[in-house]
């Protein structure tokens, strides 16, 4: 009977023209962007909007951070600002696949999840070395490579205790720093991908933009900067620009309660207010302008777009976390994701390798007071074992 029902159904899709639900051809695009789901075709790339907000961050917006996936299999991430990483769990992509990391500049809501994503991401089976790419400043200790210094200092009881009990190849974090004053300089050439940076203009000198070319396709992402003549220059007609469009001055002022020099200076000069990025879209005329690093509200949204809107007429779209632009020669597609909130790593990429005599010990002080409970431990053991059908024995001591 249950044979017989599955028949039918399978002539009914059939008969539907679903093929795909009936096992055959590529997944449709839905209208919802289902994570883990689709593949990319061999010319497409996948933009994901995964922190959005302002430099506080919130539970609807995490800080800055894009991810870049591509047709030949190649990740990268654009900024990694606080909160982001969570917001990347929720792509099930493998860590192996994330480790590529390329800061626009040193404020906490463009690489404050950076610890996340290397030790997190160490705990979530990433087996390779964690890549950092990030701009010199305008002294040694104001670069990147210094930060990182500093990071990994941090993070040394954490990344010392895990020694013996996981996989410690991902706990290698490499970075390379380069020219912040470079003008359209290649910090990166690998498998048809090119990405280059030019200098932004943001507080002070050590802010980057970037740009990515790959397959004839071309993706830029502004991190923070005042519109400029390099980003003028070289972004002109990207298939899909990622710029910063900051909350208008009236709204820093009205939501955010700053006093009115504030709220002036810092949409207008500190970052790029709604009206100068339609000012700057309308002089590069990207394929789509994709605005960011804003409070998406009900109530902000026809603010920030009657502004954009003074100065630009082209395509446009105002980013919010968890936001998937597939991007071809042929079309742009803009979907929101569908996410779940009960996420597990994803399975590391090749076979995983334990040291356990590198496991790190107590000293004798602290050990003289532990509490054995021989028995309980012992038929925790003997009932895993059992279940499991495995042999694990009980550690000597
Ligand atoms: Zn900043
Ligand atoms: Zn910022």
């Amino acid at each position: 009977m249950k044979r017989l029902i599955a028949v039918l159904l399978g002539l009914a899709l059939l008969l539907s023209g679903n093929a795909f639900a009936a096992g055959k051809g590529a997944p449709p695009k839905h209208d919802v962007y289902y994570p883990g789901t689709e593949t990319l075709g061999p010319n497409e790339m996948r933009v994901v909007a995964l922190g959005t907000g302002q430099p506080t961050v919130r539970p609807k917006q995490a800080s800055a951070c894009f991810l870049v996936e591509l047709g030949n299999g190649d990740k990268f991430l654009f900024d990694l600002g606080y909160g982001s990483v969570q917001r990347l769990s929720t792509m099930k992509i493998p860590m192996d696949h994330l480790d590529k990391v390329f800061i626009g500049h040193l404020h906490m809501d463009h690489f404050g999840d950076l610890d996340a994503l290397w030790i997190g991401g160490l705990k979530m089976n990433r087996t390779y070395p964690l890549r950092v790419w990030g701009p010199s400043g305008a002294t040694p200790e104001m670069g990147t490579k210094s930060a990182i210094k500093g990071l990994k200092r941090m993070l040394h009881w954490d990344a010392y205790t895990v020694s013996g009990l996981i996989d410690i190849r991902g706990q290698q974090l490499e970075v390379t720093e380069f020219d912040y004053k470079g003008v359209n300089k290649v910090i990166y050439k690998e498998n048809g991908v090119t990405i280059r940076s030019i200098p932004a203009i943001h507080v002070t000198d050590g802010s980057v933009s970037f740009i990515l070319e790959w397959n004839g396709l071309k993706f830029a992402y502004s991190s923070d900067t005042f519109p400029n003549k390099w980003w003028l220059k070289y972004t002109k007609k990207a298939d899909i620009v990622v710029h910063e469009c900051f909350a208008s001055p009236q709204i820093l002022l009205e939501k955010q309660k700053y006093p009115p020099s504030l709220a002036l200076a810092l949409s207008v000069f500190k970052h790029t207010s709604p009206q100068q990025f339609g000012k700057v879209m309308a002089m590069t005329k990207p394929r789509l302008a994709v605005g960011y690093h804003f409070y998406n509200d009900h109530d902000t949204l026809p603010v920030m777009l009657e502004q954009v809107r003074r100065t630009y007429n082209g395509p446009l779209t105002m980013a919010t976390d968890y936001m998937v632009f597939n991007v071809t020669k042929e079309d742009i597609l803009v979907r929101m994701a569908a996410v779940d909130s009960e996420i597990w790593p994803s399975q590391p990429t090749r076979p995983t390798k334990r040291d356990p005599p590198k496991t790190v010990l107590f000293s004798d002080f602290i050990r003289s007071g532990q509490k054995p409970m021989s028995e309980v431990v012992k038929r925790i053991y003997d009932s895993f074992n059992e279940r499991n059908d495995t042999n694990v024995p009980l550690p000597k001591n």
